[in-house]
């Protein structure tokens, strides 16, 4: 799960960290009296979506102005003028893709004067299974961009979780960074903060990008993205009414209510297998066949005839998808059961684009007879690639 950059600034000051004074705003008319209670000169009106870019992006809307979604103002009045322009209004970064997203908050934030723009974050490192830092000089910008042109420019090291955290691991970003005199003493109690921030919320990723050296010389934290690790939510209620359920995937936010393993992706065949394994397989097949699946689905063992119907619903309800593959190897899933809510579903939705169901395994051939004697117009197939040539065939002939 992922939080707004002011839930994630309020966090970092809990914990000790450098941040400026902010006032998010959700209505037009309350951003006057938000700006009002800071003290300027300048206010930074940024605005607030699940998505990086935010300052080289722009909006859709002409109404919204020029301007990306970060700007620099120099009154109450301005500010207010700002945030008024970018609420409810599209913005469209490099991470939001062409659609946008609707800007439903913003955040008004005291201006810093920047000495220099720098990088640092910490995310689990599969690869070790320790806690990672990663620091760069060259802050501000994309770092995939960095990690691309001048990897050299980014430095990175584990955190051994038997020893712990150290001061040394703090001058070890700071030395990284280029950091000297006071920023050095800042720069460990921000790394010591931000580990404890870190472990003790289950976080997976947390970026400052920038991290500054302000002009008079101090560390702050100017921008901040944090994810949690879902599976440990149910420990973190404070986090997790952080959510903010307009910034997710309507049709993964639908899945998840049915407890179903749900990841829209960008292709045109969609997908209801059985098990996480076959469904990795199924997505491979699509695209050896010249085709791209339309999205993750793991229905999971033991799913029942309801939860099947919503899976497929979920699936006929994105309008990307343009054929629809069921591929099932009933083990502790049964076959029968995934005929009936397939057929259910369609009795309810109908079924615009074509289908081809491939089921093996426990009580295969009731399954078969649910869909035969429904009247469905299926394509059956007998193995998976049989299934991934059918509907590719199906979809690119159509
Ligand atoms: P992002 O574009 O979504 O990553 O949003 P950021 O919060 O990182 O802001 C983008 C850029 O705006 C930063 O890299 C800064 O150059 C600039 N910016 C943001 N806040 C301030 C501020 O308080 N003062 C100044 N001078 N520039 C700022
Ligand atoms: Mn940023």
């Amino acid at each position: 799960m992922n939080i707004h950059e002011y839930q994630a600034k309020q966090l970092l000051k809990e914990f000790g960290a450098p941040v400026s004074d902010g006032r998010v705003v959700l209505k037009a008319e309350d951003a006057k009296t938000a700006a009002g209670e800071l003290d300027g000169p300048l206010w930074v009106v940024k605005a607030q979506i699940h998505a990086g870019g935010r300052g080289k992006g722009h909006f859709v809307e002409p109404e919204a102005g020029e301007k990306g979604g970060v700007r620099l103002t120099k009154s109450v009045s301005e500010a207010a003028e700002e945030a008024q322009k970018m609420l409810g209004r599209t913005l469209v970064t490099h991470q939001t893709g062409p659609a946008g997203k609707q800007v439903n908050r913003v955040y008004i934030e005291d201006g810093s004067g920047i000495e220099t723009e720098l990088y640092l974050a910490l995310l689990v490192d599969r690869a070790s299974s320790r806690i990672s830092f990663v620091a760069s000089t060259e802050g501000g910008m994309d770092i995939e961009e960095v990690a691309a042109n001048t990897p050299e420019k980014i430095v990175s090291f584990s955190v051994d979780p038997a020893s712990g955290l150290s001061a040394f691991h703090g001058r070890r970003v700071a030395f990284a960074l280029g950091l000297e005199g006071k920023q050095v003493k800042q720069c460990v109690q921000l790394i010591a903060n931000l580990y404890r921030l870190f472990t003790e919320k289950d976080m997976e990723m947390l970026e400052i990008n920038p991290l500054i050296v302000t002009d008079s010389g101090d560390l702050k934290c100017l921008d901040a993205k944090m994810g949690f690790d879902d599976n440990a939510l149910y420990r973190h209620a404070d986090i997790l009414a952080l959510r903010d359920e307009t910034e997710e995937d309507p049709k993964e936010l639908e899945a998840s209510k049915y407890d179903l393993n749900y990841i829209t992706l960008d292709g045109e065949i969609g997908c209801m297998v059985n098990g996480a394994g076959l469904a990795m397989a199924t997505m491979d097949i699509i695209k050896l066949y010249g085709s791209e699946p339309a999205n993750f689905l793991d229905v999971g063992g033991g799913a029942t005839k309801e939860k099947v119907t919503e899976a497929f619903k979920i699936i006929t309800s994105d309008p990307n998808v343009k054929g629809i593959l069921v591929n099932i190897f009933g083990g502790i899933m049964r076959c029968d059961v995934i005929a009936e809510g397939v057929v259910a579903a369609v009795k309810e939705v109908g079924l615009k684009v074509p289908l081809v169901v491939r089921l093996e395994g426990t009580n295969v051939e009731k399954g078969k007879e649910i869909i035969n004697t429904s009247g469905l117009d299926v394509i059956a197939a007998d193995n998976l690639a049989d299934a991934a040539e059918k509907i590719v065939k199906a979809v690119k002939g159509a």
